[in-house]
């Protein structure tokens, strides 16, 4: 580590305590932004890469809320609004009890580099709340949101501010959010992503995430004159990223083996394939339960708890050819990595946010297989998110194949900037130095045209 990267994360420590997860991803990008700064000092003088780690503002609330029962919950509410230098702060709302500042503010952070790869005019933001969805009914949902909205919606705008989906906030949440947005603003605009199709939405939104991923890795897979046909895939995580994960492995004719949720993991050796798809999603998008009762249909395959006494998760442990961690973040340590590997996994595509701790990023680098980071592999997602924007602002809806094809361009776009950016700065292969490079000379351009604000 170079003693600029040093000293920067040490500052970021100092200011930041208690913040494991923004000192992670501030420390990945910093190491691949060190090799640009040696050649353009200019960015050094004007501080760019300092001043992006600063959020620009920071908003957090009380969201107080009664629930069916009569009693009373309060919950607490966030928006990191982290940089605006490209276009107006956009990225999700993230409802799960682990939720804190510094959780939001990396996955912010990583945003703004995500979001300037799609090539969209798009800031970057991310917010929450420490609220779990998980269990509660319709009703509950419905208040917590009404609740948040009440606050959140002051600082939010169609030009300002535009939240989406994450963890725990999937199409039911949007709806609650932004009827009650729609109530105090009175009007109705595009200020959230992920609407239902005939108030606003994106066909292929809900989609994005998932098949952006399948697609990103296609394309590293091509770059080697391989496709995913024939290979055999894990995939961890069982909701909106994994779901469409799996869909788009099997049209290209792979087979997904494992998915997952925070309870454990099935193992399916035949594949899940599109009954059996169809099966999870009724599972976990309309009864709301648990990967276990996979297995009470399909019988040969096999349902494993997590234990919290391992060091290792074995989702990671079986002989394949791809991985598609997209669950959560640092689902895949330096042991996982390294399971991976002996079990002949050579690509690695990241649907969900920071998967891979640093060590275990190392090693897939050391390793030199193909390993596509979130910032990269997961900016399906929000790029549709960015389409769903000027689909409203034109107020003229596109079809499936019109936004498909556009995700699929943009995908190979951010996969040939990411090879070109590493093959510029002399690291070839290295998709995380081409992915955080390619994200930041955009935004650094950007702060730099627009002076010290
Ligand atoms: P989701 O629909 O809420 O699904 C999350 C899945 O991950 C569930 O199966 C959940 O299991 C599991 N999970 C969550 N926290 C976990 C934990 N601490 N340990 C183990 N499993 C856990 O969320 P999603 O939208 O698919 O998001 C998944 C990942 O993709 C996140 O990292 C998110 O930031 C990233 N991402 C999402 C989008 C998007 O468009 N949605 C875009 C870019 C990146 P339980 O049900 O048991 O909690």
């Amino acid at each position: 580590m170079s003693n600029y990267v040093k000293d920067l994360i040490a500052d970021v420590k100092a200011k930041n305590p208690a913040q494991p997860e923004f000192h992670q991803a501030v420390e990945e990008v910093a190491e691949s932004i060190a090799i640009v700064l040696d050649r353009h000092p200019e960015y050094r003088a004007a501080k760019v890469l300092e001043r992006i780690i600063e959020p620009e503002r920071v908003i957090t609330f009380r969201v107080a809320w009664v629930d069916d029962q009569g009693d009373v919950n309060i919950n607490r509410g966030y928006r990191i609004e982290m940089n605006s230098a490209i276009g107006p702060y956009k990225g999700g709302l993230r409802f799960h009890p682990s939720v804190n500042l510094g959780i939001l503010k990396f996955l912010a952070f990583e945003q703004v580099f995500k979001n300037s790869l799609t090539t969209l005019p798009m800031g970057g933001g991310k917010g929450g709340s420490d609220f779990d969805p998980k269990g509660k009914s319709d009703l509950k949902i419905m208040r917590f949101c009404q609740a948040f909205m009440s606050e959140l919606f002051r600082h939010i705008g169609p030009n300002t501010d535009v939240p989406a989906g994450d963890i725990g906030v999937g199409g039911r949440e949007i709806g609650y959010l932004f009827g009650q947005y729609k109530k105090l603003r009175n009007e109705f605009t595009g200020v959230l992503t992920g609407k239902g199709l005939n108030w606003g939405g994106s066909l292929i939104r809900p989609e994005a995430t998932g098949y952006g991923s399948v697609y990103f890795a296609a394309e590293m897979l091509a770059e080697k004159g391989k496709s995913l046909k024939g290979k055999t895939c894990l995939v961890s995580g069982s909701g909106n990223v994994a779901q469409y994960t799996v869909e788009k492995i099997n049209q290209l004719g792979g087979k997904v083996v494992t998915l997952s949720d925070s309870n454990g993991y099935i193992y399916d050796e035949e594949g899940i394939n599109s009954e059996k798809l169809a099966f999870v999603m009724d599972i976990k998008n309309v009864r709301r339960g648990r990967i276990k009762e996979y297995v009470d249909k399909y019988k040969y395959s096999v349902y494993t708890p997590f234990d919290s006494k391992l060091d290792y998760n074995p989702l990671w442990n079986h002989k394949a050819d791809c991985a598609f961690p997209s669950a959560t973040q640092n689902e895949i340590n330096a042991k996982d990595a390294q399971n991976l590997l002996r079990n002949g996994v050579f690509a690695v595509s990241e649907g969900a946010n920071m998967p891979t701790t640093i060590e275990g990023v190392k090693i897939f680098l050391d390793a030199k297989i193909l390993y596509g980071p979130g910032k990269a592999a997961n900016a399906g997602g929000v790029a549709v998110s960015g389409l769903e924007m000027t689909q409203n602002s034109m107020r003229l809806p596109w079809s499936r194949e019109e936004v498909d094809n556009r995700l699929r361009m943009i995908m190979k776009d951010i996969h040939s900037t990411c090879v070109q950016m590493a093959d510029r700065f002399g690291t070839p292969g290295n998709y995380v130095n081409g992915a955080n490079i390619g994200g930041f000379l955009k935004v650094a351009d950007a702060m730099i045209d627009q002076g010290v604000v």
